[in-house]
């Protein structure tokens, strides 16, 4: 049976298997290229961009809204709005909960079914209406959109519709569209970023009409609250080539069913009421009818769903972002110092205009993406996981300025501004709140990592074989006849294009911005395969240059729509519109800059040396003089960067040297 959060279980120490249960490098890397979408059916503008190409074609003009879906939220916005203004987002930080009266509301209000199709008793609403919606919610309170969007991003009704049979819609559908809140189970104390090491298993009973599931989920958001979950476990090994390849397969759990137990519920640095927890599997039996998609497909599942759940993060950061600008808008002009407001002075007043400018390019780049998923005949992969990526970390940034503009009321509670008569602005809070985004759904490194695979897969496709030690001699002269073909036209032309001459005139003042994104594009085109003719198969592990490319086409995909977004906003009247994607577009080209002069920095190397002896304890000397932020780890081993004299030391230090 299912026990509620705090249950009286004692808590159970971090399981860290040994190295030797691990997934290898190798093993991790197959099961994340397995679970990769491999084609490419629909066109993506940042994949264009990638290979060199500036098809702006594919973005401009910016897909319109639907009048009819815009007038069906509208009632719904509405009353969430007036939720909104009345919800103590401050008071249930502090008491870490928010209560079930409001959750009833917003059950009432369909805010758990705003995707799920109308004929299930769901809002049927587009993904541009739910992204606005979830904006307003993190402007107020990140644990409450954490709810949501948990719920509805990546919880059941996300897979459900992209892949659920007929009977599975309709027997879960409507109930998540009356308001049951679900959940998504993948991550577990050794699968974080890495799902290889999954130890979750589910076992077909001897009838193969059902599963049992055993294992732990670890920071599963609403896990504490949800009755659904999207459990993800691994089913037994497919042999294919007389190699046994990992299964992982992705089941819809109730939580009433035998065996689901709360272990703990979770705390954080913010979202203090997110409702996030450690949930056990115990000889859970499903029915195989519960299997999403089909066995062995859950991490793709996972994957596909992501592509559109992630939408949801980078609105959410451009909410954020919007609050934090009106924040340090008020106050800049309120605030004297000096014998000025605050925002008077430049090295305030500078940091206001970037704010301002990436907020609209942040709002940009998440409703364009938003909208070409509602449009459909796109393939967004690439799009969502720059929008995650770019709009968390910058509205990392704003978080962290608009708390410098407010000074040391930026640091200090809510409460305690309160409590001395200041208006309580919960920038502390925000901050707090605010900094697992550029964790979950995709750590920032892993979404780099990611973007950077589709990025240079045009190129593996057409002539890896060539240098792959492991193709046959067929496979070696199929990639040489490939690369022949695709290269003799493909390279010569990355030189020249539109950018060099008079042109996106339409655009007016912003076109000498489109006409740089084109010339730079045809640059990062030129530099990927640069970087693969010059590292080869080693360019895998050349995290740094593939990481700057993957910030050059962040930013050119960010300028484009940032240009795309103010034009068409220019043609409706709002001609401000044009001067932030000014400001923005002249601020990325810096950031360009930079990253195109050190694209092959020559300090990766003894950058990446320095940190491997740092990781030996070569440096540990540095450390003299502090005692440990924390009690030594359960397995009793000692920290060897403060002389920890553990036996088991001198092989950890061997490893990491790479010569164990
Ligand atoms: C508040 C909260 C809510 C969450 N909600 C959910 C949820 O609902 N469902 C769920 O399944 N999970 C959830 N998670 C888990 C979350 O998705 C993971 O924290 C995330 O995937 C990263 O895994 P990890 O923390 O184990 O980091 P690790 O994988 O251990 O990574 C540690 C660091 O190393 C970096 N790193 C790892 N591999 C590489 C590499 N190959 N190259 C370069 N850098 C690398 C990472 O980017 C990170 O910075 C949640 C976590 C938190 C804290």
């Amino acid at each position: 049976m299912a026990t509620t959060a705090g249950s009286s279980t004692p808590p159970a120490p971090a399981s860290s298997a040994p190295p030797s249960e691990l997934a290898t490098e190798k093993e991790a890397r197959d099961v994340a290229e397995s679970a990769r979408e491999t084609e490419w059916e629909y066109p993506s503008f940042v994949r264009e961009l990638f290979l060199g190409r500036f098809r702006l074609d594919l973005i401009h003009p910016h897909p319109p809204e639907d009048p009819a879906d815009e007038a069906r939220a509208r009632p719904f916005l509405d009353k969430l709005k007036a939720f909104l203004e009345r919800y103590p987002a401050d008071e249930i930080d502090l008491t870490g909960h928010i209560p079930e009266e409001l959750v009833q509301e917003l059950r009432e209000m369909g805010a758990f079914g705003i995707k799920v199709p109308t004929q299930y008793g769901g809002l049927g609403l587009s993904q541009l209406s739910y992204i606005r919606a979830m904006e307003m919610v993190t402007s107020k309170d990140g644990a409450l959109t954490a709810l949501l969007s948990a719920s509805q991003s990546i919880g059941v009704p996300q897979p459900l519709k992209l892949f659920g049979t007929d009977e599975q819609k309709k027997k879960f559908f409507p109930r998540i569209a009356k308001g049951a809140i679900t959940a998504f189970a993948l991550t577990e104390v050794n699968a974080g970023s890495d799902p290889a090491n999954m130890s979750t298993t589910a076992t077909p009973t001897e009838d193969g009409k059902h599963f049992i599931i055993n294992g732990e989920k670890l920071w599963c958001t609403n896990g504490t609250r949800a009755e659904l979950y999207v459990v993800m476990a691994r089913t037994p090994d497919r042999v294919a080539n007389g190699k046994a390849k990992k299964q992982i397969t992705a089941f819809i759990v109730e939580r009433d069913t035998p065996g689901v137990e709360i272990k703990h519920r979770l705390h954080f640095m913010g979202l203090k009421a997110i409702e996030n927890g450690v949930i056990a599997f115990r000889d859970v039996k499903v029915p195989r009818e519960n299997i999403l998609w089909g066995e062995g497909r859950g991490l793709k599942l996972a994957l596909v769903t992501l592509n559109t759940g992630r939408l949801t993060l980078p609105a959410s950061c451009a909410g954020a972002g919007k609050a934090m600008l009106r924040v340090a808008r008020e106050w800049a002009t309120e605030r004297v110092q000096w014998g000025q407001p605050i925002g008077k002075h430049e090295a305030v007043a500078q940091k206001i205009a970037r704010m301002a400018a990436s907020t609209f390019a942040m709002e940009a780049v998440a409703e364009l993406c938003s909208a070409l998923a509602d449009k459909g005949g796109y393939d967004i992969r690439l799009e969502a996981a720059i929008a995650k990526m770019f709009n968390s970390e910058a509205g990392w940034r704003i978080v962290d300025d608009t708390l410098q503009i407010r000074g040391g009321r930026g640091y200090e509670t809510a409460q305690s501004l309160a409590s001395r008569g200041e208006r309580p602005i919960p920038v502390e809070r925000a901050m707090r709140d605010f900094r697992i985004n550029l964790i979950f759904e995709g750590s920032s490194e892993i979404m780099r990592l990611f973007i950077a695979r589709e990025a240079v897969d045009h190129h593996f496709k057409t002539a890896f074989d060539v240098v792959n030690p492991e193709a046959t001699g067929a496979q070696k002269r199929a990639a040489l006849g490939r690369a022949l073909r695709f290269y003799p036209v493909w390279y010569p032309t990355r030189w020249f294009g539109k950018g060099m001459l008079p042109s996106f005139g339409e655009f007016g003042p912003l076109a000498t911005h489109l006409r740089y994104v084109e010339r730079a594009a045809r640059h990062l085109g030129r530099s990927i395969f640069h970087a693969m003719m010059r590292f080869r198969q080693k360019l895998e592990r050349k995290q740094m240059v593939l990481f700057r490319a993957v910030d050059i086409g962040a930013e050119l995909f960010a300028m484009s729509a940032a240009c795309v977004r103010a034009h068409m906003l220019a043609q409706k009247g709002q001609r401000e519109a044009l001067t932030l994607a000014d400001a923005f577009c002249r601020e990325a080209k810096q950031r360009i800059a930079v990253s195109f002069d050190h694209l092959f920095s020559e300090h990766d190397e003894p950058l990446y040396k320095l940190s491997q002896q740092v990781l030996r304890g070569e440096h540990a000397w540095l450390e003299q003089g502090i005692v440990p932020m924390a009690p030594p780890s359960p397995e009793g081993r000692a920290d060897p960067a403060l002389g920890g004299q553990d036996p088991k030391a001198k092989t950890v230090r061997r490893e990491a040297a790479g010569v164990g």
